[in-house]
């Protein structure tokens, strides 16, 4: 790469960093692995040293954690917490020695489960549990006091004697077991999964309602004595000790070495007893013991010197490819699926993976009936790593895609520019279950007790054949259906006929067009407003928007092109189904301009205020650059508008926003 490249993909790391961040810290719903975020997390910081100059404002490599959410009011912390630095190799335990060494020949450390939780911090008054809070962003986190109450193993009140001020931090995590059985009641519910017990834990602990929080078996483990009145200690070891008499859980193994190979050993040593633990680990934690030479190494910008993490690669376990299976998904592509022999794997039995395509399964030379290597990517799906060629028994059997669709029997085609077959019959029973699916769920036309089990069951009897049957069901047949009654059938309609007013970006994207997600639903019912005028647009007008590409536009005009998509289009307009755009546009006074909401709003909640900022033609982002017009800051505004200063960005308040608005309406 030469110089410019390097620039380039430091911003492009950058926004990917500040996305993922924003995804696992935010949403709690991470889309690829802790390991995969490290390693381009390493990049960008050895990309970011090589030319300082290029670091962007928002860089993700100089900051802790996420966002503090609202709803919760803020915590400053007094001792601020801090991230760890961290280590994926013993060579970088022992540079990590080397430079605790020159400062201090004679130190010890102490090595600790490094636990995949949610960070938080425990103050006590006179013995008193008063106040609890998350990380945050190191320095300002979210009050979660009455959810933390909910934890069992979090002490109310301390035992007497006990100091007259003192704060902890630990980590609160979700047993393995209990998220299994979480997960296993919310797929029973038709609910979305929680991606792995550390998330599962941080959407559990930031719920507005502690009931919740309460009900999902939360448990804690404290780690660091962030301060104290009136109780003196030399050595963390001593802490731990203390912690532990004042009735907190600490971790199961702390013990204290002087030579870095000893500590080396003890990683490892951990790290094998991973899946023994009643919780996640994510690493073990090397810190320097004594007090006093801590406080001399002090910290950097986001991690403290004398403590380092040694992060474990993914957990992998080996098993049988018992089969290959395919799946026929709603666009029509076949994707093999291998079935297992069931193996418990970084917390939940595992006993499908996916094979992606034909060319993943030759490229990795898998055959039906070989032991194989698995391990979860994102944590979430489970992905086949290698053949354990050393094992392969004779009578293997090797992989052929099928010519026809397993499903409905017609003949499948392979894509030009992709290794994916698929199924092009339109009237293909697994596409149109999954595009009803796809039609009903949430984000497209919204209708309410339709699930999955529902739409399978309404194709299966032949209730419906299209997405346009949908608004030609028979309440009195169904009413007398097993599993439904006058009241749900009554309820049913009532959904039905409320989806008939969505809006025209939803219908669009309800359609399932190749490529056209919601976003670009939006962007081509705003612009054609009529669903008339955008099935009869051309390649040429739709390339013309900015945000539609060659292939979209050639999906698009694909699919107006098919008889059978005029037919439920003309299906869905006479059932009354609504095929204009309604706009919400007020003006155009903020086009052009980009609005970042920091702190607590008085007036408006932060959602009003950006449905203000976007029906003016303006657009709301989460993070501060220099391309940010305005700051609207509220009150306890925290990083956001110091940022802002930093940079010189505009920084307004509440009255001055209503006025700009205002001065409109
Ligand atoms: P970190 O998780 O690597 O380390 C710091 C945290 O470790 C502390 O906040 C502390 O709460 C915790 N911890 C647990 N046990 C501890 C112990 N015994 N002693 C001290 N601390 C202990 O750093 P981070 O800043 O919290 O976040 C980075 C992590 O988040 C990385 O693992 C990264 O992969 C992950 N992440 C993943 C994504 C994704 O998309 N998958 C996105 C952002 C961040």
């Amino acid at each position: 790469m030469n110089k410019q490249e390097k620039i380039e993909r430091i911003k492009e790391l950058t926004a990917l960093l500040n996305y993922h961040s924003r995804k696992y810290y935010t949403e709690d719903s991470p889309e690829i692995s802790d390991y995969e975020y490290d390693m381009l997390s390493r990049e960008l910081v050895s990309l970011e040293e090589e030319i300082p100059e290029a670091r962007q404002p928002d860089s993700p490599t100089h900051r802790v954690g996420g966002e503090v959410l609202k709803g919760f009011s803020q915590v400053t912390h007094t001792v601020p917490l801090e991230s760890l630095q961290d280590a994926f190799s013993f060579d970088e335990i022992r540079a990590f020695d080397n430079r605790v060494k020159q400062a201090f020949p004679n130190a010890e450390y102490v090595v600790e489960l490094k636990i995949d939780g949610l960070s938080v911090a425990l103050e006590y008054e006179n013995g008193l549990f008063i106040r609890g809070a998350t990380r945050g962003d190191g320095t300002v986190g979210e009050d979660i006091t009455a959810n933390l109450r909910t934890v069992k193993s979090i002490p109310l009140s301390l035992p007497e004697g006990c100091p007259s001020r003192l704060i902890v931090r630990g980590e609160v995590y979700m047993p393995k077991k209990t998220f299994a059985k979480l997960n296993e009641t919310r797929e029973d519910n038709g609910e979305s999964l929680f991606a792995n017990p550390r998330n599962a834990a941080a959407g559990s602990l930031r719920q507005l309602d502690s009931k919740v929080t309460a009900s999902r078996m939360l448990d804690i483990i404290v780690f660091n004595l962030q301060s104290v009145e009136g109780a003196e200690f030399s050595t963390h070891a001593e802490t731990l000790d203390f912690i532990k008499k004042m009735g907190f859980p600490v971790s199961p193994y702390y013990t204290v070495f002087n030579n870095i190979e000893d500590v080396i050993s003890e990683i490892s040593r951990l790290g094998e007893m991973r899946s023994s633990y009643a919780f996640d680990i994510d690493g073990a934690v090397v810190k320097v013991n004594s007090l006093a030479m801590r406080s001399e190494l002090g910290s950097t910008a986001k991690a403290p010197k004398w403590a380092v993490a040694f992060k474990y690669p993914p957990e992998e376990k080996e098993t049988m490819l018992e089969d290959i299976q395919i799946n026929v998904g709603r666009t029509g592509v076949l994707t093999p699926l291998a079935k297992l022999t069931p193996v418990l794997l970084a917390g939940s039995t595992v006993a499908r993976a996916t094979l992606h395509n034909k060319m993943f399964i030759a490229e990795k030379d898998i055959r039906i009936g070989d032991i194989v290597k698995v391990r979860k990517a994102g944590d979430i799906i489970p992905e086949i790593v290698s053949v354990v060629k050393e094992k392969r028994n004779e009578g293997t059997v090797e992989f052929r895609m099928p010519e026809v669709c397993p499903v409905c029997g017609s003949k499948v085609v392979s894509d030009e520019d992709t290794p994916m077959v698929r199924c092009i019959n339109s009237e293909c029973p697994a596409q149109l279950t999954r595009s009803i699916i796809h039609f009903v769920s949430r984000d497209a036309m919204d209708i309410e007790g339709f699930g999955e089990q529902n739409v399978e069951r309404f194709v299966n009897e032949g209730l419906i054949t299209s997405a346009a049957d949908l608004y030609k069901l028979d309440y009195g047949v169904i009413s007398q259906m097993e599993g439904f009654g006058a009241v749900s059938a009554d309820n049913l309609r009532n959904a039905v006929e409320k989806s008939k007013n969505a809006n025209l970006d939803r219908v669009i994207y309800a359609l399932g067009i190749r490529q056209v997600g919601q976003k670009t639903g939006s962007i081509l019912a705003a612009r054609f407003g009529t669903m008339k005028s955008f099935s009869e647009a051309s390649e040429e007008e739709l390339t013309a928007i900015d945000e539609i590409g060659p292939v979209t536009a050639h999906y698009i005009c694909e699919f107006f092109a098919n008889p059978h998509n005029i037919s439920l289009i003309e299906g869905l307009g006479s059932a009354g189904v609504n095929m204009t755009y309604r706009s919400d546009k007020v003006s155009d006074i903020f086009a052009g301009m980009t609005f970042v909401l920091t702190g607590t709003l008085e007036s408006f909640t932060r959602d009003e205020a950006s449905a203000m900022i976007t029906k003016r033609g303006g657009k709301v982002s989460s993070s501060v650059s220099k391309k940010t017009t305005y700051v609207l800051a509220g009150s306890e505004a925290g990083s956001k508008l110091t940022k802002a200063q930093t940079l010189g960005v505009n920084i307004i308040n509440e009255e001055e926003f209503l006025g700009m608005v205002g001065g409109d309406a």
